[in-house]
């Protein structure tokens, strides 16, 4: 018989796929990292493991505590999945922008959600990050993971992620792509694959237009989970060669092409590493290996990204990328 003892451990070991149709007239192989095959659906299912382990290892995680985060959405799923089978309690706390659907995922893993206003100054005592710190504060046994400031995260990919992209192209990758928001999946997979090919795998993080990798200054965009207003401690400076900036349609329009074209259903943080993938891909030859990680899956965007009213109010719909069939009125 061949069965893992819980979903926990079925982390990691994602597998590694040809993008085929949107490589079309590039000379490198181009391959994705499909990381919505993770048992919580995202890459964040191994961040989560790492961090509560080394929590328990540390003594900072005692039996029977409580996991404060401030989270909507896959670092939670992560969080609580590990969480159960360890027999930790979750708190989760989000904005109330974040939608009921994505609360109720959380829910469902036996979560417990405290929704904040978002419409507050971070200062206010009812900002989403005042009260997970006062949470904490009040909740014995509470412990804060905090994704953005604990090593663990990078470290995580360091020691999974990493290894795993070496092993998969028996040392022949030559550029890793991925997106940037803790910057903690760049930072440790891309130290790894610096550190086993003696600093030959070039490192390029993927940014949406106006976060702040690529030089902006956090100024809105759609694309969610990636680019920052602030620089996190998670993300190391010194791993990456190039930050390429993507722009909203940009990524949504090969989000979409990642759908319908290769059969990955991915959010629109996959669609924005790709792009970059595919623009660094045109100077690269025959020789080159791409690896680019797709983060999570797109079952949690279906009213946005792939929603072509949310599309055309936009106006990222372009006849071309329209899910629309022959004959329907638009
Ligand atoms: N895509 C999605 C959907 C995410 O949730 C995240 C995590 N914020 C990322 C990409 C970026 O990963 P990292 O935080 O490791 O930089």
């Amino acid at each position: 018989m061949e069965y893992a003892e819980h979903v926990m451990d079925l982390v990691g070991n994602t597998p590694l796929v040809r993008l085929n149709s949107l490589t079309e007239g590039l000379k490198p192989l181009v391959l994705a990292k499909v990381e919505y095959l993770n048992p919580g659906g995202s890459v964040k299912d191994r961040i989560a493991l790492r961090m509560i382990e080394a929590a328990e290892a540390s003594g900072e995680l005692k039996p029977g505590g409580t996991i404060v985060e401030p989270t909507s959405g896959n670092t939670g799923v992560g969080l609580a999945l590990v969480a159960q089978r360890k027999g930790y309690r979750c708190v989760f706390v989000c904005p109330d922008k974040v939608s009921e659907d994505k609360r109720n995922v959380l829910k469902a893993y036996g979560a417990e959600v405290v929704v904040c206003p978002t419409a507050v100054a971070p200062e206010h005592p009812d900002s989403y990050y005042n009260v997970s710190d006062r949470l904490v504060t009040e909740i014995p046994g509470a412990w804060k993971p905090n994704q953005y400031a604990n090593p663990q995260n990078p470290e995580s990919h360091y020691h999974s992620t990493g290894p795993e992209l070496w092993k998969q192209t028996d040392g022949r990758i030559t550029h890793f792509v991925a997106g940037v928001g803790t910057g903690g999946t760049i930072s440790g997979t891309g130290r790894y694959l610096k550190d086993a090919s003696g600093g030959k795998v070039k490192v390029i993080g993927a940014d949406p237009h106006g976060s702040v990798y690529s030089g902006g200054t956090g100024r809105p965009y759609l694309v969610e989970g990636v680019g920052e207003d602030f620089w996190p401690t998670t993300y190391d400076r010194t791993v990456c060669d190039q930050i390429i900036e993507v722009s909203d349609a940009d990524s949504f329009d090969i989000t979409r092409r990642l759908a319908r074209e290769e059969g990955l259903l991915v959010g629109g943080s996959c669609g924005m590493a790709a792009a970059a993938a595919l623009k660094l891909a045109e100077g690269l030859t025959e020789d080159d290996v791409v690896v680019v990680l797709l983060p999570d899956s797109g079952r949690g965007y279906l009213s946005k990204v792939f929603n072509d009213s949310w599309m055309a109010s936009y106006g990222f719909l372009t006849a071309d990328h329209s899910s629309a069939s022959v004959g329907d009125v638009l």
